[in-house]
């Protein structure tokens, strides 16, 4: 299996090469030259098995360079040992007619982040062993929230890797600000940045391509990577989860082998339902992916006008994590749909840089339709499903879940599919406590200390406090350092000490 890039369709390279470059160097991602295909026999034989071995069964068709002991000791390493706090890693819970909910937020910073997140280190590291030279990889990190975090516990620690990230001063919750601040292990270190997420996006982009501090990491034996959703390694273990929930869904009786599904996925840089689109590909029986949207919605708009429009107002919401209007992944769904046509991906990408917009065929978005449908929940809107699903089947989720339940009863009612379907919750509600909370009174706000509102949540909905979020009140704040956006590569300096 090898690897080309969405931009440049003559470059060939290994998985491991992939993942230690993280980019290819003319701005394409990477995509796989072709896309392996699961028999119905074989996904029938998936079903009695534990989550690593699901996840070994997917990974060795797209990591062909690595050998067994190597995958063995990433997926081992990743899910094993009490990791996740549920010992299904992903467990999928049935609350009503076709509505599954695929809960992805057991692992430690309790966002979907570290179903990816958890294993990319190890792929990454033994990637770095198979192409390079015995460097130190220093990840570098602008998180608007979850990733940053979810990141941080992933590298701690991890031999050969250092790992330092950038937060906008004020635009993370607080809750979000404590588990990055406290963050345990040696070799990371936390910034917060003056300035906005876009600011620190930026900041960290153009410290990546700068000669001076490339050469100076060189000096000491040192090379930049990211772990953010445009490499392929924090990609490549989310197909996992859609196949694993499918035989979960077999094994308790919601489907028979071979019927097919829906999966609703709340959705921000498009690499979590990009990895169900891969899933389907692979054969497993999605009948239709449903694209869900905060106020931003972007893609929305897209994937029913074929129109991608980023000139826009730029909304704050009750679900941060999704407040993006350059959606990265998109580009690797346009490589494959447009039949693998890099100089096709090269003008859509060249006009949206310049022109902030694009615009495909009427035959194009046809294709894409066949198999994506979207919809998207403003902010009353969340509130109001966070309330009524507590209330009518007891089931407490986070505001990004919501969006994603909200857009499912609209796709249901609207065409009348009741197709058993995966509903992606992709937080835990006690990550985002205040806003659960004040949807839960009807909008009434509350505004105190965020482990009393946590408390507060639990007392109301009797839902478990998870307990590395139970834990982050003992914890004492390691990292203060504040910068200006202008002097963050100077800060990577100090923190490295170099
Ligand atoms: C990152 C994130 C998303 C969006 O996922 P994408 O893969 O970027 O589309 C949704 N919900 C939560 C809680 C997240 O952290």
């Amino acid at each position: 299996m090898f690897y080309t890039s969405t931009r440049d369709s003559s470059i060939k390279i290994t998985s491991a090469q992939a993942i230690a470059k993280g980019i290819s160097d003319e701005g394409g991602l990477f995509v796989p030259c072709e896309i392996p295909c699961f028999s119905a026999e074989k996904i029938a034989s998936m079903v009695d098995m534990s989550y690593i071995d699901r996840a070994k069964t997917v990974l060795r068709e797209f990591l062909t360079d690595f050998s067994e002991e190597e995958l063995n000791y990433c997926v081992e390493g990743a899910y094993g040992a009490d990791k996740f706090s549920s010992p299904a890693i992903a467990p999928i819970v049935h609350i009503d007619g076709a509505k599954n909910i695929l809960e992805l937020w057991h692992g430690p910073t309790c966002a979907f982040k570290d179903m990816a997140l958890q294993l990319l280190p190890y792929l990454m590291t033994v990637s770095a062993k198979k192409t390079a030279d015995g460097k130190t990889i220093v990840i570098l990190v602008a998180t608007s929230g979850d990733t940053g975090k979810a990141a941080l516990e992933g590298f701690k620690d991890v031999d050969k890797t250092k790992i330092l990230v950038f937060y906008p001063v004020d635009g993370v919750s607080p809750m979000q600000k404590l588990q990055m601040v406290t963050q345990e292990g040696e070799n990371v270190a936390v910034c917060a940045v003056k300035g906005n997420f876009d600011d620190a996006q930026s900041a960290v982009k153009s410290i990546f391509t700068d000669a001076e501090v490339k050469r100076r990491l060189a000096e000491k034996n040192m090379a930049f990577s990211s772990a953010n959703s445009i490499n392929w390694g924090r990609l490549v273990p989310q197909i996992v989860y859609y196949f694993s929930a499918y035989c979960d869904m077999i094994k308790n009786g919601s489907v028979k082998a071979g019927d097919v599904i829906n999966a609703v996925v709340p959705t921000g840089n498009f690499g979590n339902i990009l990895a169900a689109y891969y899933a389907k590909k692979m054969g497993l029986p999605i009948k239709k992916l449903v694209c869900a949207s905060n106020s931003n919605n972007v893609l929305t708009d897209f994937l029913c006008t074929g129109v991608y429009d980023k000139n826009r107002r730029f909304y704050t919401t009750t679900s941060p994590s999704m407040d993006i209007l350059i959606s990265s992944n998109l580009e690797r769904l346009l490589y494959h749909i447009g039949g693998n046509d890099d100089n096709f991906v090269k003008s859509l990408m060249k006009a949206l840089s310049e022109k902030g917009k694009y615009e495909i065929s009427k035959e194009l978005l046809a294709d894409i339709r066949e198999t994506f449908d979207a919809g998207f929940a403003a902010e009353d809107e969340v509130d109001e499903t966070i309330k009524s699903h507590f209330e009518k089947y007891g089931y407490l989720c986070d505001t990004h879940t919501a969006v994603a339940l909200k857009v499912y009863d609209e796709y249901a009612k609207r065409t009348g599919d009741g197709t058993p379907t995966v509903i992606d919750s992709t937080a835990s509600p006690y990550k985002f406590s205040k806003s659960v909370l004040t949807a839960l009174n009807g909008g009434k706000s509350f505004d105190s200390d965020e482990f009393e509102m946590a408390d507060k949540l639990f007392e109301t909905t009797k839902a478990p406090i998870p307990a590395p979020i139970a834990s982050l009140k003992e914890k004492a704040v390691r990292f203060t350092n504040v910068c200006g956006k202008e002097n963050m590569s100077e800060m990577v300096f100090e923190l490295l000490k170099i």
